[in-house]
């Protein structure tokens, strides 16, 4: 069983981010770091492979300034490899040129099953991985809170608003996990010092069959035109229940069109 796990590298998530002034983008000259989202495709990875009973689990990521702190997170959790493209030209990529350029990567790949997070933590239009699929002519599973593999088959328990659906398809697929669907392993010490000789192979966008008008800026179909600050969330009411309370919760979620 191979799998092949999408993973964002983004800004430190623990720092508010910066965005450039002209073009709207977050500000990501510093170091990346493995996007949290990103822990649970890895761990789940890395259990189908044991309970598959062998494989390989391969990292792919397109990240600026040739980043690999993230990459090296992942394969220090135990992934045996990983796929880095990072070029000048990918600068300005919206999230369709980014998903042909993984699309492109990932068909060196070959993997059984591919894994993303359901949207990640910083740019998280959470449409990326599907677009990835359609390039690929692979089916795709979305919002999995459970996943195991049955001979040619993936099973996925798909998050609903109500509870989950079982879903199923064949192999080969892409699945986009939620968080929690398992618990991210840390990695060990031993395991850092491995992820060191852990081969990164890392592709410019020539290397890919791409070229820098179907990425960046000039292969751009979106712009974003502004970023305003998120409202501020306005504080709640107490209500006291006077013998009333019933009453005034009705006459709120009436006002609020909920009943
Ligand atoms: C006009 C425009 C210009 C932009 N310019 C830049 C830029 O110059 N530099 C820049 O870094 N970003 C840029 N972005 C943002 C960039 O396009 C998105 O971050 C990227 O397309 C991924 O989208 P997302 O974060 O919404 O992914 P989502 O769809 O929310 O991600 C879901 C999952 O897909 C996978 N995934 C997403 N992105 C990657 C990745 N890069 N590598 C591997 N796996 C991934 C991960 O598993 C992730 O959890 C730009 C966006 C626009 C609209």
């Amino acid at each position: 069983m191979n799998i092949a796990v999408c993973v964002k590298q983004v800004p430190d998530t623990a720092s508010p981010g910066r965005l450039d002034p002209t073009t709207h983008t977050l500000e990501r000259s510093g170091k990346l770091m493995l996007d949290p989202s990103d822990e649970f495709g890895v761990e789940m990875a890395l259990q189908l492979v044991q309970a598959a009973g062998g494989g390989e689990v391969t990292l792919v990521s397109m990240a600026p300034h040739g980043e690999i702190s993230g990459l090296r997170t992942a394969l220090a959790m135990g992934a045996d490899k990983a796929i880095l493209i990072s070029d000048e030209g990918l600068q300005g990529s919206d999230a369709l040129g980014t998903a042909k350029v993984l699309a492109k990567a990932l068909q060196r790949v070959q993997a059984d099953l591919i894994l993303a997070a359901t949207e990640s933590t910083d740019g998280y239009t959470g449409t990326l991985p599907v677009q990835v699929a359609e390039l690929l002519g692979l089916p795709s599973i979305t919002f999995a809170k459970r996943v195991r593999i049955e001979g040619q088959k993936v099973l996925v328990d798909r998050q609903t608003e109500t509870g989950f659906d079982e879903v199923e398809c064949p192999l080969p697929a892409l699945v986009t996990v939620t968080a929690g669907v398992v618990e991210p392993r840390y990695p060990s010490f031993k395991g850092i010092m491995a992820a060191k000789s852990r081969p990164i192979e890392q592709l410019k966008v020539a290397d890919l069959d791409l070229s820098t008008d179907d990425v960046g800026w000039h292969g751009a179909g979106q712009e974003i035109v502004s970023v305003e600050p998120a409202e501020a969330r306005q504080a709640g009411e107490i209500v006291v229940d006077e013998g009333d309370g019933h009453e005034r919760i009705v006459a709120f979620l009436e006002q609020l069109k909920v009943i």
